[in-house]
Formats: C-alpha cells, structure tokens, sequence
C-alpha cells in the first residue's frame, strides 16, 4: 500500500527493510506554527521546540486508543523546562518555560538547540496507558539536540534500538519554515545485514531538514531511506490542546484551603491562563467554593 495523501502535516508508519525495522515520519510545519502564533517565539527557541512537538507526535503513534505520551526535559540551558503531550490521533500541545530565549548561531551558522536546551540534564517520558499503571522511563540528557537523546533515552530505558532524527528551520519573523523528522526501530527479528544497512544509511544523512525539503510531500519522505517502504498507517496531525474549564478546576484543588479562602474573601476570582494553548479561564467566588468543596472532598482524579 502506498500513500496517497498529498497534505502537508502528516504521520506515516511503515516497515522497512523486509519486516525488519518500523519507520515513523513526520511533517509537522503547520503543527509547529500553530504552537507559535500565541506566544513569542525566537527562532533558536522554535528550532527546539519543533523537535520536541515532531519527536512527541511519532511518540504518541506507538499507543493506542486513548493512551498519551508526554516527553519532558530538563536542561540546564535557559529555555527551562520544555514539555510536549500527544496522544494517539495526532494531536499534540507543547510548552516551554521560557520560549523568548535567544543565542548566537553556532560555528556552522545554525541555530544552536543545544545551547537553548543545555547539555546536563533530565529527559522524561511519561506514559499515561490504557488500564495499566503509567509508564515513566528518564535519562540524563547527553547533547541537548534532543534528537540525540531520545535515542539514547530508548536505548537504556527502553531496550529498543532506535534511532530519532528531528529537522526544523525557522524563519526570522517568529514562524517556522519547516519541521519534521523520523524514528526507525529495530524489530527483535532484525538480522546483523539489517543493522548495518541501516548504520551505512545513517552515515550519509547530513541534514533531515534537507530531506524533508526535498521530499515536499510527507508521503515521499520515507522513500529517500528506504525503497521498500510498506505503509502500516498514517494520518494528519495538528496542535491541540486538551485543557478544559473542570480540568482547570481540579488542578486549584492543589491550591491550600488557606490560599483558597484569600481568593475567596478579596472577592476577584481566579483568573488562570493554561500554558499550552493561553486559553484563559476565570473562576468567580461560586466556583471557588465548589474547588474548596472538590479538595475537601479528596477528588483530584476527575478525567
Ligand atoms: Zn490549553
């Protein structure tokens, strides 16, 4: 089966190398330009969180039904903390601490994620999964390209041989030019030939933003790595956040009952913006109490 889609934001899933290795590709410009069009955005601070939104979307393609992934790290670098979520239909949202870091372009003249994202550190992955307890793996971060160390995260924490290439440029205007990247697993079948095809292969990957550059279409993307691309399933993806006025809700009932009632007697409300998409809510004094009623109550886990 071949694609036939011709959109532009798309994930496809393949196996390669006669059944043995899976690939995951992605085009995610728009996704990554929704993400920006609220917030201010530098491009170095694009760059790094378009591989991140990129990496979690193919993430999220490896659950099922209504399991979700959330990939965080924790650099030592002046982004902060950056974080993105996807779930298993294509939809993701992301944040960074503080994505109006700017840094010189590194000695190759391009944006320098490392230097945004820092090279010490923790990269996490949280899965929350259908009828089974949630999933948490971490790593220590080893380069910051976040590519990189997702690789390594897969390899220590998740015994899988994986690669993780992520592309993006971005434009100076605050907007990205392009995203997007691939994963390629090893199946437990995979021979020693597979392995070392799949080494010479990597070797000659200068540059993934090329890639996608030249493949113009997400469909045609896979067939610069492998002739033999057999689809498994592919579909668009987009930047979706899942935040919800009960959700916001049951997130002050982590507020303490004494922080609760200063709210409540300087008669304002409550007003909270969510980090990933800036919606904004307003909690007035009714609402305040029935979060007080919540917490008292001990109900933290409403969906
Ligand atoms: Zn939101």
């Amino acid at each position: 089966m071949k694609a036939k889609i011709k959109n532009k934001d798309f994930l496809h899933k393949y196996l390669v190398l006669d059944h043995q290795a899976r690939v995951i590709t992605v085009f995610s410009t728009d996704v990554v330009n929704e993400y920006c069009k609220n917030i201010q955005t530098t491009p170095v601070s694009i760059a790094a969180m378009g591989r991140l939104i990129s990496a979690t979307l193919m993430m999220g393609s490896m659950l099922k039904g209504k399991e979700r992934v959330m990939l965080s790290i924790e650099g030592n670098g002046p982004i902060g903390t950056i974080r993105a979520e996807a779930d298993s239909n294509g939809n993701v949202r992301a944040f960074a601490s503080n994505p109006t870091v700017s840094v010189p372009l590194n000695e190759r003249g391009m944006l320098d994620v490392p230097a945004v994202v820092g090279s010490e550190g923790k990269l996490s992955v949280r899965k929350q999964l259908f009828m089974k307890e949630p999933f948490i793996g971490t790593c220590e971060l080893i380069s910051g390209e976040i590519g990189e160390d997702l690789s390594y995260y897969y390899g220590v924490s998740e015994q899988t041989p994986t690669v993780v290439a992520l592309g993006v440029l971005a434009n100076q205007d605050g907007t990205c030019k392009l995203a997007g990247g691939f994963i390629i697993q090893l199946l437990p079948n995979a021979s020693e030939e597979a392995y070392e095809t799949l080494e010479k292969m990597l070797k000659n990957i200068t540059s993934v933003s090329k890639l996608i550059e030249n493949a113009k279409t997400s469909d045609q993307f896979v067939y610069q790595l492998f002739d033999d691309a057999e689809l498994i399933f592919e579909y668009p993806v987009k930047y979706q956040c899942n935040c919800s006025f009960e959700k916001t809700k049951v997130l002050l009932t982590q507020l303490t009952k004494e922080e609760l009632l200063d709210d409540l007697n300087k008669n304002k409300g409550i007003d909270v913006t969510c980090n990933f998409c800036q919606k904004q809510y307003h909690f007035n004094n009714e609402d305040i109490e029935d979060i007080i009623a919540l917490k008292e109550k001990n109900i933290y886990n409403v969906k």
